[in-house]
């Protein structure tokens, strides 16, 4: 089976400013390593643009709207809030990132690719329905899990979420519909402070495990081998989308754990064990964080590996 890396040029003409964590050069070191010989047979696919109707899945009108509607002359920033900014190629960006994760949905489930990787920015796991932040613009994987209901009546779309930082927005949307399950590990204290053990959505459908600061890869994999695993086994997803942030490492500046390159592919295994069970093996990851560039080109670089593992 197949495996499609799925981004955009837009994602790199997203203009952050000088001094911003979340800038091009985060792309461009996850292009530079997933080209390489050992995974040149990924097949790399151009993201559409996220049509209205997929957005409104998740966001209201008037806020899609507003968002695409932001497009300063070449050169100029917005300030959406502290941390969120766009510039004149922004709302290409946000349109192409939510439509990456559309477009790697409907190749799992017509099964031209089994796994996808879509590499894409602005991230958007803290993305409200109506409010961005967090450097996020549009909730890319809810935009996915969404489609996959709409489009291919899916009763059962987990969202996993291994980024450092709560989703918070994900977990907004996830938590009334029981056919959704949300799961995510994460240090607390952090930013955006959401994400303890108690919120647990309307019917079990969601679960947290903070980690303390300086956690490492035994309190990674056992929060996972322990908690979530078998949670998201229990729920036994048709389709496995991942929010797929590599800030956990213990190279990254953002944030004090000490998660390993190795225990992403450990990680990553598992989640494809899970997948092919329940799944027939389909699983759509996209980028969410990652600020170190040598540590988040290395994490991705074993994350895709093993997603391409039967291809
Ligand atoms: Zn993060």
């Amino acid at each position: 089976m197949t495996s499609f890396l799925i981004s955009h040029p837009s994602f790199l003409a997203h203009d952050t400013g000088d001094y911003h964590p979340e800038r091009p050069d985060r792309l461009r070191a996850v292009l530079a390593a997933l080209d390489d010989a050992a995974i040149a047979h990924l097949v790399s696919v151009v993201a559409p643009a996220a049509t209205l109707e997929q957005l409104t899945r998740v966001h209201p009108q008037e806020y899609v709207e507003a968002i695409l509607g932001v497009r300063p002359p070449s050169g100029e920033l917005v300030q959406i809030d502290a941390d969120t900014i766009m510039s004149a190629d922004s709302a290409e960006a946000v349109r192409h990132a939510a439509g990456a994760v559309v477009a790697g949905v409907d190749a799992v489930m017509r099964d031209a690719a089994q796994t996808v990787f879509a590499a894409v920015r602005p991230p958007g796991h803290h993305a409200l329905p109506s409010i961005p932040g967090g450097f996020c613009l549009f909730n890319n994987v809810a935009v996915g899990a969404l489609h996959a209901q709409a489009a291919y009546g899916l009763e059962r779309v987990a969202i996993v979420d291994f980024d450092v930082h709560h989703g918070q927005g994900t977990q907004a949307i996830v938590e009334p519909d029981p056919r959704l399950f949300y799961a995510s590990s994460h240090q607390s204290p952090l930013y955006p402070g959401t994400g303890s053990a108690r919120e647990r959505g309307v019917a079990g459908n969601v679960v947290n495990v903070p980690l303390a600061p300086g956690s490492g890869s035994a309190e990674f994999r056992a929060a996972w081998g322990d908690r979530i695993l078998p949670a998201l086994d229990l729920f036994a997803p048709e389709l496995l989308i991942v929010s797929a942030g590599f800030d956990a490492h213990r190279r990254d500046p953002l944030a004090q754990l000490n998660v390993e390159t190795a225990d992403f592919a450990w990680l990553t295994e598992e989640l494809l064990t899970i997948a092919d069970r329940h799944a027939e093996g389909r699983i759509v990851s996209a980028l969410e964080g990652g600020y170190d560039l040598d540590a988040l080109a290395e994490s991705v670089a074993a994350h895709v590996r093993a997603l391409m593992r039967r291809s």
